[in-house]
């Protein structure tokens, strides 16, 4: 018999946390320096943390937003997957389809357009990771085809910003021949002596890697960006080896020659435009700025301003 009789103490609700005084959404945290970053200062830094430089994942159109010196024109808009193989996993892929829709306001995981790029007329395909993993099924295939496609006819160049999972399972083998359809249009713009610049972001993985994500010019990624095809984990298990530190970041492929450069966000799209022009795109003749033509025989116009009273 125990000397001392110890009595069960109920379990304590925990202490009530301290409610924030913050309205939820203006600040963020950063996870990398754990800095609390104002939103509209990520917002103006091109969602960069101001402290440690950790990228943040941007969406697509706020991609473009960052390349594009204005407006754009987005093509194939509405696409949509018609969900051929009738998929359903935890739930069915049309339902899937229908609240990345909802969340996003796109039909499918990338926004194909074109516009200027510091005066270069360019087709730019941004992927959206936000759309189902940023996967590539038919639509995406289609989308990013059709754009290079674009590009070839109307001698553009090409830039494809990749944020992915990988190929989209819900659509099984159809997404995987999306892989080489894209790598052959991609062929062709090269006949054409066509630049094209990929930009890999976090994450670029699977089908993405293994198709279109590496065939660029020039492979540009940013900071610390996951780069591979199959997951570490996957690897770790097939090989049974540690993996180095860093390993699938974009620093390390760097420096194993996977990628040509890395790049922080901020500077992204001042290096493309000097690799564009590098690769022989020209920009747009100042047609538009250039001082009207004054003719000298006649006296030029002056306005004529009523006189005050
Ligand atoms: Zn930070």
């Amino acid at each position: 018999m125990a000397w001392f009789k110890k009595t069960k103490k109920p379990i304590a609700a925990k202490a009530k946390e301290k409610t924030s005084r913050v309205p939820e959404g203006l600040w963020v945290k950063c996870p990398d320096c754990a800095q609390a970053i104002y939103n509209k200062d990520l917002a103006t830094n091109q969602h960069v943390c101001p402290k440690c430089g950790h990228h943040f994942r941007i969406g697509a159109a706020e991609r473009l937003r960052t390349l594009f010196d204005g407006e754009w024109m987005e093509y194939d808009k509405d696409l949509t997957s018609t969900d051929p193989l009738a998929f359903t996993d935890t739930k069915p892929y049309k339902a899937r389809l229908k609240a990345s829709a909802a969340a996003t306001g796109l039909k499918d995981a990338v926004i194909t357009a074109s516009g200027a790029i510091d005066g270069i007329d360019a087709i730019v395909a941004s992927m959206e990771y936000e759309f189902i993993g940023g996967s590539m099924g038919v639509v995406v295939g289609e989308k990013i085809t059709r754009a290079i496609e674009r590009a070839a006819d109307g001698k553009l160049p090409l830039v494809i910003v990749c944020c992915s999972g990988g190929a989209r399972m819900m659509e099984g083998a159809l997404s995987l021949m999306q892989m080489a359809k894209i790598c052959g249009a991609l062929a062709r713009l090269d006949r054409e002596g066509l630049p094209y610049v990929a930009v890999l972001t976090d994450p670029t993985t699977g089908g993405v890697t293994a198709s279109f994500a590496m065939l660029g010019d020039l492979n540009i990624a940013e900071p610390k960006a996951l780069i591979g095809f199959a997951g570490p984990r996957v690897i770790e298990q097939t090989i049974r080896q540690k993996l180095p530190e860093g390993f699938q970041r974009s620093e390390f492929l760097l420096e194993k020659g996977m990628i040509d450069l890395v790049i922080d966000r901020r500077e992204m799209k001042t290096v493309i435009v000097n690799a564009l022009m590098f690769m022989g795109a020209k920009r747009k003749p100042l047609a538009t700025v250039a001082p009207p033509v004054v003719t000298t025989s006649e006296p030029p116009l002056v306005p004529t301003i009523a006189p005050s009273t």
